[in-house]
């Protein structure tokens, strides 16, 4: 699947559901409304989209949400396609989870092909972590990273770099994932669906961190990449890697090689735009895969150069209605 500016499309991202066990303030409202089952694709759909795209040239699959590891009997689906890695098609499947999880899942996860997964944590805070999530309680987390790291996964940490919340433990974050193993990435604040704040206090430049970073930590340029937007460094004194993604500041869509997929089964092209496809019409119409080819050929024709965000102080409004739990992270 080559896009309309040369980029190859080889990177799939599905939100297996728009459920999670928490309600991160920057992320949801407290108040979700969920979508209704019947218009969730089942674990049988989920399955053969991803097959679909497997055969047009998808390489690496990101299991998202929501939180994917609370949708019931998600095991089976992960099992399911981690028996396809190696196979000549996929070559890495994974999943973003907060963590809350994890210690019951991470050996089976191990088992089933999975080797890295990124996992949600903005602090260490216990009481901080409670008011993030708004009820979320952090010790089961850390057993789940604890867990991870037993199993053999390699983790990878997201935090969003929230001004005035979590600005001053990026040294703790950064020592704590030296202690263990993990990689961490700093993620800048997207302006996707309405919460109840206001983003215009929560955003936080990360050149301004990483400035500050650089005061205490020797920050080396690395050219490593794992297929995402993120910008890595390699850090001296631990000896991980350091990654920024800045949406904000910096435009990360010319290497941009990813879609979206809901679980309703909409493909976005791209998270910072409203156009989307409808795969769950194709895929429900018929047993055989043709429509289905069909429509995400024709969706991947129309993916756009890139997003346009910005954080309007006068509206204050998102720049994208969809919150980031329907698209997946
Ligand atoms: N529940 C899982 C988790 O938290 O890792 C997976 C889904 S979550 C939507 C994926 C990622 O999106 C998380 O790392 C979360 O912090 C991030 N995220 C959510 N809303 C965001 C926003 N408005 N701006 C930037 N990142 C956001
Ligand atoms: Fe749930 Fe992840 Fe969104 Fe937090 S960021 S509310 S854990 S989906």
């Amino acid at each position: 699947m080559i896009d309309p500016f040369g980029r190859s499309v080889t990177y799939l991202r599905v939100s297996v559901t728009d459920r999670c066990d928490l309600r991160c303030v920057y992320c949801m409202a407290e108040d979700m409304t969920f979508l209704p089952k019947a218009d969730i694709l089942s674990l049988e759909e989920l399955e053969r989209l991803c097959n679909a795209f497997i055969r047009l040239g998808v390489r690496k699959l990101r299991l998202t949400g929501g939180e994917p590891l609370v949708r019931r009997n998600i095991m089976s689906l992960i099992r399911n396609l981690g028996a396809q890695i190696g196979k000549g098609g996929l070559e890495e499947l994974t999943l973003t989870t907060n963590g809350t999880q994890l210690a019951k899942y991470a050996d089976e996860l191990f088992a089933a092909g999975v080797r890295r997964i990124n996992v949600s944590l903005d602090t260490l805070d216990p009481a901080k972590f409670k008011s993030i999530t708004r009820w979320g309680d952090i010790a089961k987390v850390m057993d789940g990273l604890m867990a991870a790291k037993a199993a053999g996964l390699k983790v990878k940490l997201n935090t969003v770099a929230l001004k005035g919340v979590n600005e001053d433990e990026y040294d703790r974050l950064l020592e704590f994932c030296g202690e263990h193993g993990f990689d961490l990435t700093l993620i800048e604040t997207m302006p996707l669906g309405d919460i109840d704040g206001d983003r215009t206090d929560q955003y936080l430049p990360l050149s301004q961190v990483r400035a500050q970073l650089e005061q205490r930590w020797t920050l080396r340029e690395s050219s490593h990449r794992t297929g995402g937007p993120a910008r890595y460094v390699e850090v001296a004194e631990t000896g991980q890697r350091l990654g920024f993604i800045t949406p904000m500041t910096h435009n990360f869509c010319e290497s941009c090689n990813r879609v979206r997929v809901t679980c309703t089964g909409t493909l976005y092209m791209c998270l910072g735009q409203e156009d989307a496809a409808d795969l769950r019409a194709p895929l429900r119409a018929s047993e055989s895969d043709e429509l289905i080819t069909q429509a995400v050929l024709d969706a991947i024709a129309r993916k756009p150069k890139g997003h346009d965000f910005v954080i309007d102080r006068t509206l204050n409004k998102p720049a994208v209605a969809r919150h980031m739990s329907v698209t997946g992270g």
